[in-house]
C-alpha cells in the first residue's frame, strides 16, 4: 500500500484539500500504526494488474468514488465467508422487554420513524440516566456503516457518536483509507450512555439489538464494520474475543441479506493501546480493499 496514494486518495475523494491540521492527524496516524514504508507488506505484481487497476494507480489518478445520496439498493453479492452464527440467545433478564422492542422496531419503515420509537422507548433504564438519545451520525446512504459499543461522555452530551476522543481517532481511520462522515454512517449497538460508562448488562444488550439490527437493514449498508468486541460479539452472536475477531470477514445477516462484516479493535482501545495500531491498520486495508471491489453503483 503506498502511502502517498492514501493521502492522495484523501485528497481526491472530498474536493477539498486537506488542511495542515488534518494531514498532521493523519500523518501521526500513519507513524502511529508502523507505516513507515511506501510499499503493501505483501509485495503486488502489477504486471498482472487488470489495465483498469493499473490507470487508477497512476499518480493523479482518481480513486473510484464511494457512493453518497440516492443510492439504490443493490442486489446483494453472495459471500464465499463463513456466516459466524446465529444471533445470541437472548438472557432471561430483558427477554419481554426485548420482546416488546422487537415488534416497536420492525414496525418503523424509516429512520425517522426509528429514531421517534427509541425516543418513546421507556424499557432501557439507560435511558433515565442518559441525557440524550445517540441515534447516529454520518451519511445514510453511504456504502459503508460502523456500529460501536455505546456513548460515553461527549456522545451523551452532544447526541452524536464517537464525537469524543475516541471518535477523532476514529475520524484519522476513516481519513487513512479516504472516508469520512460523508461517505460512512455511525451508530452504536446501544443509543443511550451507560452510567459512568460502565459495560452494558446483557439485559440492556438484549432489548437494545432488535433497533440496532433494524437501524442497520434500513441503512443497507453494502459493508458493516464492527467496532470493538462488545459490537462484534453482539451483532455476529458469538461468544469469541475481538482479537480472534478482528481482520476476519464474517457475514452479517439480516432481512434475508448477507453483508459482508469486518470487526476491528476500538479506537478506545487503540488509544489505551497505541501498539496495536499497527493491527488497526492492516484491518483498515482489508476494509478499504473491500470497498474498493464494490461495482459502481
Ligand atoms: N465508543 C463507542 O463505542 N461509541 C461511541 O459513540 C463513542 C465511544
Amino acid at each position: 500500500m503506498n502511502t502517498n496514494r492514501t493521502m492522495n486518495e484523501q485528497n481526491a475523494s472530498s474536493d477539498t484539500p486537506l488542511d495542515p491540521a488534518e494531514a498532521l492527524a493523519l500523518l501521526e496516524f500513519f507513524a502511529e500504526a508502523g507505516v513507515s514504508e511506501l510499499v503493501q507488506d505483501t509485495p503486488v505484481d502489477n504486471y498482472s494488474l487488470p489495465e483498469t487497476v493499473k490507470a487508477a494507480a497512476q499518480p493523479g489518478a482518481a480513486p473510484s468514488a464511494p457512493a453518497t445520496g440516492g443510492r439504490p439498493l443493490p442486489p446483494r453479492q453472495s459471500q464465499s465467508q463463513p456466516a459466524i452464527s446465529t444471533p445470541a440467545a437472548i438472557p432471561l433478564d430483558g427477554l419481554q422487554e426485548a420482546e416488546t422492542a422487537r415488534e416497536i422496531a420492525a414496525n418503523c419503515k424509516s429512520l425517522e420513524e426509528l429514531r421517534a420509537a427509541l425516543e418513546r422507548f421507556d424499557l432501557c433504564a439507560l435511558k433515565q440516566t442518559a441525557k440524550n438519545l445517540v441515534f447516529s451520525d454520518g451519511n445514510p446512504q453511504a456504502r459503508l456503516m460502523l456500529v460501536g459499543e455505546a456513548p460515553g461522555r461527549d456522545e451523551d452530551i452532544q447526541g452524536k457518536p464517537f464525537v469524543g476522543r475516541s471518535g477523532q481517532l476514529l475520524d484519522r481511520m476513516l481519513g487513512a483509507i479516504g472516508y469520512s462522515r460523508e461517505n460512512a454512517y455511525i451508530a452504536n449497538v446501544l443509543p443511550w450512555r451507560p452510567p459512568g460508562n460502565r459495560t452494558p448488562t446483557d439485559g440492556e444488550l438484549a432489548m437494545c439489538r432488535p433497533f440496532i439490527e433494524r437501524h442497520i437493514e434500513l441503512v443497507n449498508p453494502e459493508v458493516i464494520a464492527f467496532l470493538g468486541g462488545v459490537s462484534a460479539k453482539q451483532m455476529l452472536g458469538t461468544t469469541t474475543g475481538i482479537m480472534r475477531l478482528r481482520g476476519k470477514w464474517a457475514v452479517y445477516s439480516i432481512g434475508g441479506r448477507e453483508v459482508p462484516a469486518l470487526p476491528l479493535l476500538h479506537p478506545a482501545y487503540l488509544l489505551r493501546q497505541p501498539a496495536q495500531k499497527q493491527l488497526a491498520w492492516r484491518d483498515l486495508l482489508k476494509l478499504r480493499e473491500k470497498l474498493s471491489s464494490l461495482p459502481e453503483a
